[in-house]
């Protein structure tokens, strides 16, 4: 590429990039807790995260809350490990390859089996970035994602996010490359790897185009993306309310007994149905509105009121409005 277009062309796509990101994260804390999160970070050679026993034969190792950062690397999501008699399976394991690293380290510390399958959730680079360890350190992987998610790689997503890992990270992700899933899976697929089985779904567009849930069936288990986040606002403006909101209809009929959001703590349905119900408040305020010929502006003073449930989930003050305006766009949309 021409030197002079290059250096016009990459700052924008940073941007652009940086968008996307927080589309797909829980927006920062407050300044002070982030500060607390930073320092407790500081050693670089330190990486203080582990795997917790979520369910039978399964680990999650919650990450942390704040954007990337040079401190941590760019890690901010929660990959996952299933045993099986196969070998273990892991879901989403990061968001570059010296993630990756750190995170194969303390899978070790759970099981010396070999990684015989990873499953990437979306395209969304936080989540996958880290493939890149897992297929150095064991060739013969199997890396699962939507078909969407291969096509969206194959037109250049994973580099822009590598680009932007870079950016982030002051350049603490350098030699992170994109390795994305080479198998490509839809709704109702069901994988067996040894004596576990492995249940896609997806219902169409949610958080992004790339979604998949994955239902882990023998430990009773879902991990879900970041079609569900836990205890904070979501950034939707990839996806859609009503996608969404009939995705995590969909996978609560799994009657699964542990859910594992993209970001934030693991819990039970009661953390998915709380998130189901900000969604819905949202885009009921906005069909409310719609109907009564008020304007998209007009939704934040319904929203206000219905959803004081979630007035101190982090991200609340700042996107209660403009996804009142997104819903109510969507709701638009959908009557014409
Ligand atoms: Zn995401």
């Amino acid at each position: 590429m021409n030197q002079t277009i290059k250096t016009v062309i990459q700052p924008v796509a940073a941007s652009l990039l940086l968008l996307a990101l927080t589309a797909c994260s829980p927006p920062a804390d407050t300044a002070s807790e982030k500060a607390a999160e930073t320092s407790s970070t500081q050693s670089k050679s330190d990486f203080p995260h582990s795997f917790e026993k979520v369910a039978k034969n399964t680990w999650v190792m919650h990450g942390p809350r704040e954007l990337p950062n040079p401190q941590n690397k760019g890690f901010m999501n929660n990959p996952g490990i299933v045993k099986t008699s196969a070998g273990l399976v892991i879901i989403d394991p990061g968001s570059t390859l010296q993630v990756g690293e750190n995170v194969l380290a303390e899978v070790k510390k759970i099981s010396d089996e070999d990684i015989v399958a990873v499953f990437n959730t979306h395209v969304h680079g936080d989540h996958w970035l880290a493939n890149q360890a897992v297929k150095a350190a064991y060739p013969d992987v199997k890396i699962y994602g939507h078909t969407n998610m291969l096509a969206e790689i194959e037109d250049g997503a994973g580099d822009t996010w590598v680009q932007l890992m870079d950016s982030m990270t002051e350049g603490a992700s350098k030699g992170t490359i994109v390795v994305g899933p080479d198998n490509a899976v839809e709704n109702a697929r069901v994988i067996k790897v040894g004596d576990t089985t492995f249940k896609i779904h997806n219902y169409g567009v949610a958080h992004t185009k790339t979604d998949i849930m994955i239902e882990v069936v023998e430990n009773s288990v879902v991990f879900l993306g970041d079609n569900v986040l836990a205890l904070r606002i979501p950034r939707t403006s990839d996806g859609t309310f009503q996608g969404n909101i009939t995705a995590i209809n969909n996978i609560l009929k799994s009657g699964a007994k542990t859910y594992v959001p993209g970001h934030g703590p693991t819990g039970d349905k009661t953390m998915v149905e709380a998130y189901l119900g900000y969604l819905t408040l949202v885009y009921d305020a906005a069909k409310k509105a719609f109907e009564e010929d008020l304007d998209s502006s007009d939704v934040l003073a319904i929203t206000k009121k219905t959803t004081t449930a979630y007035k101190d989930w982090p991200g609340y003050k700042e996107l209660l409005g403009p996804q009142g305006a997104q819903a109510y766009s969507e709701v638009e949309a959908a009557e014409f």
